[in-house]
């Protein structure tokens, strides 16, 4: 995520730390850099000027000449300036006074609306909402389908036409490629909504058709829907990944259809991703999500402070303990803390507890990467299999109790039955043993010698 930005500025930084004062000409290329970096993330052009504009006149200000540490000053500063150009607060979600809620999904075709309902759903059920879906792409010959399957995997119901009304679905509602739609999605929409009131769902969320690229049909199409259930909120999802276009593709939906949020999907992709970044500040609408894999979990409310510290590769810390609190059971986590201290062994027990309480979080990538001077390791982290793990968790789950808490007991036919039971090598099963010995012997150490420190933060 902005990989590259945040290395070019990172390392600007870097050239900037060892200075104890700054000179005109050391602001002007740390401006010049910053620039460069701006523009080869694809951010646009008047985003940037505004954004080099600023960090300049404030980089040469008192509030930098007075600084202790002027080049964390000017950090400081670029970081302010991101945030202000991401939207400055975090703007939560609008709820109606009088339920149901009606959020309007809008954007082009791929660009994840129908990924991004389930995530979004899922995400409110976890708050307590009792959401519903709707499906009026009838556009797209599958989408009526895909989100059934969505609905299904965040356990939310999704209001569909009836089959053989809708492009795609024959009288028994099998899907036929290629067909055109002649159902009407004004009408979907205002009877999906009517359905969510009767059942008392309190969210509903439309799912509308996108095309390819902007056209004047697909605008009027989703203003006729707008103007018909007249949403609380109309979020405009856009792929981060579509370089350049990104801006030209938010004005138009901007004018098209007017939205109220946007939601920044395919976060994960190792693009350039500087024109979302340029969105909020274009189109004067705050980004709210951020979708950032194909998982259902795989999504989070986007914070503008925090998305900046991340590309500053600070980390984002605070994000990552928000999740680590929801992930962790504090009497597991207490326990794990009591056994650290008395320096006992980690068994594979206490490993398969923090496997899950990870993958609660969300893929183990996504949560590596929020951690800080990550993006230095991102050769490594791009290169990580998540298979990884459940090639190791197989092989965990292969072993008896007893091997789990006395890994050192496992002898060679306890690693032969291991490697039958799990579809693994006796190679991998040895090899396994071994590193889970050291990190044994790492913990003892630390667990002797105190915490290590804490890592200092990159870049400063
Ligand atoms: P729609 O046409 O706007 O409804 O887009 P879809 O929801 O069908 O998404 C298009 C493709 O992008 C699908 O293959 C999704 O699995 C994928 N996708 C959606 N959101 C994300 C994301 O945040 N990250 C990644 N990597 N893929 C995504």
């Amino acid at each position: 995520m902005f990989n590259s930005l945040s290395d070019r500025l990172t390392e600007t930084f870097r050239n900037l730390r060892t200075k104890g004062r700054l000179s005109e000409s050391d602001v002007n290329k740390t401006v010049r850099d910053i620039r460069l970096a701006l523009l080869d993330a694809d951010v646009a052009l008047p985003v940037v000027k505004t954004f080099t504009h600023n960090v300049r006149e404030r980089a040469l200000g008192a509030e930098v000449s007075e600084a202790l540490n002027p080049a964390q000053q000017v950090v400081k500063i670029v970081n302010d300036e991101l945030v202000t150009i991401l939207g400055g607060e975090t703007r939560g979600l609008r709820f109606a006074k009088q339920p149901p809620t009606v959020i309007m999904l809008a954007g082009l075709q791929g660009s994840g609306k129908t990924t991004l309902a389930g995530k979004l759903a899922f995400w409110l059920k976890e708050q307590g909402h009792t959401p519903m879906l709707v499906a009026a792409d009838l556009q797209r010959p599958n989408a009526v389908t895909q989100l059934e399957v969505v609905g299904q995997r965040a356990g939310v119901p999704v209001f569909a036409p009836e089959r053989g009304n809708i492009a795609g679905h024959d009288a028994v509602g099998a899907d036929i490629e290629g067909t055109r739609s002649h159902g009407d999605p004004v009408a979907v929409s205002r009877n999906g909504i009517a359905e969510a009131r009767a059942k008392q769902h309190d969210v509903v969320i439309v799912d509308t058709a996108g095309r390819l690229a902007v056209d004047e049909n697909l605008m009027q199409q989703a203003a006729d829907i707008r103007a018909a259930i007249t949403p609380d909120e109309v979020l405009f999802v856009i792929d981060a990944m579509i370089g350049q276009a990104a801006v030209e593709t938010a004005e138009a939906f901007l004018e098209g259809v007017d939205f109220t949020g946007v939601v920044l999907s395919k976060l994960d992709g190792d693009a350039r991703g500087g024109a979302a970044l340029s969105v909020a500040e274009v189109t004067g609408r705050p980004i709210m999500f951020a979708s950032t894999g194909e998982g259902v979990k795989d999504f989070e409310v986007f914070h503008p402070d925090r998305m900046a510290s991340r590309i500053l590769d600070m980390g984002d810390v605070l994000t990552l303990i928000e999740q680590a609190e929801k992930a962790f059971d504090r009497a597991q986590a207490a326990e794990m803390e009591r056994k650290f201290l008395a320096a006992e062994d980690f068994t594979f027990d206490d490993f398969l507890q923090q496997m899950a309480a990870i993958k609660k979080m969300g893929s183990l990538k996504s949560v590596l990467g929020m951690m800080p001077g990550m993006g230095q390791m991102k050769a490594q982290l791009d290169a990580f299999d998540e298979r990884e793990f459940d090639r190791v968790e197989a092989m965990v789950r292969s072993m008896t109790p007893f091997e789990r808490n006395h890994p050192k007991q496992i002898n060679g036919s306890r690693r032969a039955r291991i490697a039958k039971g799990s579809g693994a090598s006796t190679s991998e099963v040895n090899q396994l043993l071994e590193r889970f010995g050291e990190a044994q012997k790492m913990m003892k150490q630390m667990a002797k010698g105190g915490m290590p420190g804490m890592p200092g933060m990159p870049g400063m």
